[in-house]
């Protein structure tokens, strides 16, 4: 499953209508959608997801943001996946993320900044079932 990484396409991104030139990105890249789904995360559940986060000084923020809007979750299949999206993605910070990634390309802030991307095999794995069950991981 090492193969495998999860993606969400964030609120700032879904309200300025970027979700299908992400998604064309992210296929153009070589990554195949094995779930998908459209979604709004209540307080609550950004609060689990992000809850490694939990100590830091934006977290507040950082949920506030995740529970303002739709996203689009998904996972992605590719060789060598959680590193080459980590890529594709670019930097947190879209003020330091490289031309051509796609942070760069639509994020507005550290904050809001388009998308997620799994930082490692292991948090992939606990992502996708957070959001999809085996019979929607195809
Ligand atoms: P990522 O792995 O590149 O997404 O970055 P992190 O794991 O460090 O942070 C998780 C998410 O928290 C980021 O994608 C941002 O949405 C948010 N975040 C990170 N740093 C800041 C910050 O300084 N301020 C705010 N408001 N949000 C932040």
């Amino acid at each position: 499953m090492s193969n495998r990484t999860f993606t969400m396409i964030k609120p700032d991104a879904t309200k300025n209508g970027h979700t299908g030139a992400i998604l064309q990105m992210i296929n153009a890249a070589g990554f195949r959608i094995v779930g998908m789904k459209m979604t709004w995360l209540s307080k609550e559940k950004a609060g689990e997801f992000y809850a490694v986060h939990a100590a830091r000084p934006f977290y507040g923020e950082l949920v506030d943001f995740m529970s303002s809007g739709p996203i689009t979750a998904a996972i992605l299949e590719k060789d060598n996946a959680v590193e080459d999206f980590r890529k594709l993605i670019g930097a947190t910070n879209p003020a330091e993320a490289a031309d051509g990634t796609i942070r760069k390309l639509f994020a507005t802030s550290i904050g809001e900044n388009a998308v997620h991307g799994s930082d490692s095999n292991e948090n992939a794995l606990i992502e996708g079932d957070f959001f999809f069950s085996k019979l929607e991981q195809f």
